[in-house]
């Protein structure tokens, strides 16, 4: 017997695809949503290479965020919602309405319609982007307790994206959310093993590593966690009766920079690793790029600043224990390796 049913929205994405292997590992029957059920076997396909079982309780509809349509059938009979699909485009984009009207008013979308089909919880994948932008950098341990400030200096369209959904959400279920419950996961960069040959968001770094596609490392820190671990914290808290109402940080340990990231790949994959750059960048070199370049304009105030973050709420109240930040490191470079999608 399903011990329950899970919506999950945008089943052809990397944390959606851990979520849902992970759920349905655990029994749970899984309907996940694509913007067009021409994915659906693709979908399938991928996540059956990644080891999928119980692929008879995985079920597929239509729903976009940027239209209503679909998301009462979604969320129809749905017990919890993990509502993890949003455009993820961190840096300079040319308008930032295209990441920010999707990410607010589909959560909007998928909030209403949950609560209008009984849900209990809704899960909401926000981000350390919601988190930690726009504030002075100092030592500040970052916590649940702190929003980015989205005016802010550095903050970028992907990063408002994040904190006005999110702020709207909480909106949301404290004016008209009747019974339904909200947590909300905020994950710093997320790696982890690929699936398929599409890459997200932070695994794009360890590509980009791999492929030798920068003359040097940048003097940058990047917090991370592991993909598997981040769907285990989203069922965590879907189920933890304790939690609605909450927020969850979800890193593990300092910043990492970047020159140790392309250390420990070119430790563990000799030849594989072959382009990962050997030298630093100075700042001074990043800042002259930028001049040229908008891509490196929106680095240019993160060099040399180590954001710290605390996990001790996750660890003590969801029971999360996260694996080490180079285990995601080594687990996405290997799968990348070894789908030929970088280091040939
Ligand atoms: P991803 O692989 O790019 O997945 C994004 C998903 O959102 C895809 O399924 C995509 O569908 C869907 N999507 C985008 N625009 C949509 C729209 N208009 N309507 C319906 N679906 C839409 O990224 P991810 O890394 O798994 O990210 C998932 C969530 O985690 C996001 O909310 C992101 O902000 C958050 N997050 C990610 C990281 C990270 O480092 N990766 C860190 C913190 C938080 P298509 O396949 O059709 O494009």
């Amino acid at each position: 017997m399903p011990r329950g049913r899970v919506l999950v929205t945008g089943g052809s994405g990397f944390i959606a695809g851990h979520c849902i292997l992970q759920l349905l590992e655990a029994g749970y029957e899984v309907r996940t949503t694509l913007r067009s059920l021409t994915g659906e076997a693709n979908v399938r396909s991928v996540l059956g290479e990644a080891g999928m079982v119980n692929g008879q309780n995985l079920a597929f509809t239509e729903a976009d965020l940027t239209g209503d349509a679909g998301w009462a059938e979604a969320t129809a009979g749905i017990e919890y919602v993990l509502h993890v699909a949003s455009p993820v485009q961190p840096g300079h984009v040319a308008d930032e309405n295209d990441l920010i009207v999707p990410a607010r008013e589909g959560t909007l979308r998928v909030l209403r319609a949950a609560r209008d089909a009984g849900v209990t919880r809704v899960v909401l994948t926000s981000a350390f982007h919601a988190v930690s932008w726009g504030h002075p950098h100092d030592d500040h341990v970052f916590t649940e307790r702190d929003w980015t400030i989205v005016d802010g200096s550095g903050v970028d369209a992907y990063g408002k994206s994040k904190t006005l959904a999110e702020r709207s959400a909480w909106e949301f279920v404290q004016t008209s959310g009747g019974r339904m419950e909200l947590t909300t996961m905020l994950p710093v960069a997320v790696m982890g093993p690929v699936l398929g040959h599409k890459l997200s968001g932070s695994n794009h770094l360890i590509q980009r590593i791999l492929n030798g596609d920068m003359p040097g490392f940048p003097h940058l820190f990047f917090p991370i966690v592991d993909v598997r671990d981040v769907a285990k914290a989203h069922i965590l808290a879907m189920t933890n009766p304790a939690v609605g109402g909450e927020r969850f940080l979800l890193s593990n340990g300092p910043a990492v920079e970047m020159k140790d990231i392309g250390a420990l790949i070119r430790s563990r994959f000799g030849p594989a690793a072959k382009k990962v750059p050997r030298r630093t960048l100075p700042d001074v070199v990043v800042r002259v790029g930028a001049l040229f370049n908008p891509e490196l304009k929106s680095l240019v105030p993160e060099l040399g600043y180590r954001k710290n973050s605390s996990n001790e709420k996750a660890r003590k109240i969801l029971g999360w224990a996260p694996r080490d930040p180079e285990d995601a490191i080594v687990a996405a470079a290997e799968s990348m390796i070894d789908k030929g999608l970088a280091g040939a």
